[in-house]
């Protein structure tokens, strides 16, 4: 046995995944995509299946404190069926597993199942196995997914081309908010209970963290247009880290525009009122699941009118430039914090 003992915080979360996927070839022909996009990708004749799954476990995705179990239930499968959408396929069925102690009564698991099950209805998935077991103290809710896409219509991180446009989905930043909002509100509670939470000014962006959707919506407004796009991953870590992962595995540098960044206006104005940087929320907040893809030039005239597709930048040949250019014409940097569990 080596007496050397390394912290993970050296690697990141990045860097341990790479790590563990050097160690592991793919033997099967079948393995079309291993470790490395939002989901793996199993040929299965015409069509592919798409895998992918996805933990969320108690004091470090969630606090119970404000996160009402039902909403936690319809969250763990949304996020799952949302890397299906940035594969650009459908999800058809998940499993869940779940770890509870005795601290979790019946009604607590009924509630959280009753979140999944909406989810299910509202993404037509079936839930079709999983697993039970107790833990010492939290909840930790363990969702695998699986999809199906026809093989050409598979959007992968890596197939971004020079001179494609780059598009993100809905709005940034109010996910990262909403959890500022609530966790300010907790604090409230934790001085003064009789103090009653003040969340109505807030209710959309608290909405975007506690019950985000999975843009599935888009895959098929994609499709009815005609558009399969060059490449594609889900907003889970913000904005700037996504880029930075399409960049990256596509071998190709980014220029985003700060003006173009969908930002809703309470997010904006709860950014400046918590002494943050709107376009820093957006880029770097996470937890949006909306979709950033890239399309070819040709192809942004059939989405030109789309009201929740905007255009932020494009797609360049120098692979060491990822960068945001301001209203005033500077250019910046992008930097990639994205949510790095590892790191403080
Ligand atoms: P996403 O944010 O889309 O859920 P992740 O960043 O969690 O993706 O994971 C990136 C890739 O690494 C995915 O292909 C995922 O399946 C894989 N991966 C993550 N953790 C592990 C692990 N412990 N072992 C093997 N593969 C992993
Ligand atoms: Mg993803």
């Amino acid at each position: 046995m080596s007496e050397t003992r390394s912290e993970i915080s050296q690697l990141g979360e990045f860097g341990l995944i790479d790590r563990i996927q050097e160690k592991f070839a793919l033997v099967n022909p079948t393995s079309l995509q291993g470790i490395g996009d939002d989901a793996a990708v199993i040929d299965a004749g015409d069509d592919c299946v798409l895998i992918s799954t996805d933990m969320l476990v108690e004091g470090i995705h969630f606090d119970l404190a404000y996160v009402p179990i039902q909403h936690l239930g319809y969250k763990a499968v949304a996020v799952n069926v949302s890397d299906i959408a940035a594969m650009n396929g459908i999800a058809e069925q998940i499993t869940v597993s779940i770890a509870i102690s005795n601290r979790f009564s019946i009604e607590a698991i009924d509630a959280l199942y009753a979140g999944i099950k909406a989810a299910c209805e509202n993404y037509k998935v079936d839930l079709v196995g999983g697993d039970t077991t107790s833990s010492a103290g939290g909840l930790i809710i363990s969702i695998a997914v699986i999809g199906r896409a026809n093989k050409d219509q598979i959007a992968y991180r890596s197939g971004a081309q020079v001179n494609d446009i780059i598009c993100a989905t809905g709005d940034l930043g109010a996910a990262f908010l909403g959890l500022q909002v609530l966790a300010r509100e907790k604090e409230v509670y934790l001085t003064n209970p009789d103090m009653q939470p003040s969340i109505e000014k807030y209710e959309y962006l608290v909405g975007r963290q506690l019950k985000p959707e999975a843009r599935t919506d888009i895959i098929f407004d994609l499709r009815e247009a005609g558009i399969k796009p060059s490449s594609m991953i889900d907003i889970s870590d913000g904005l700037a880290s996504e880029l930075f992962h399409i960049a990256k595995n596509s071998g190709v540098g980014v220029r985003i525009y700060d003006d173009k960044i969908p930002i809703d206006h309470i997010a904006y104005e709860t950014a400046i009122e918590f002494k943050l940087d709107p376009i820093t929320c957006a880029l770097n907040g996470g937890e949006d699941y909306e979709l950033l893809f890239t399309i070819a030039q040709a192809d942004q005239e059939k989405i030109k009118n789309h009201p929740d597709i905007h255009f932020i930048g494009y797609v360049h040949d120098n692979k060491s430039q990822n960068v945001l250019i301001t209203k005033e014409g500077n250019v910046v940097p992008l930097k990639a914090q994205g949510w790095d569990h590892f790191k403080s």
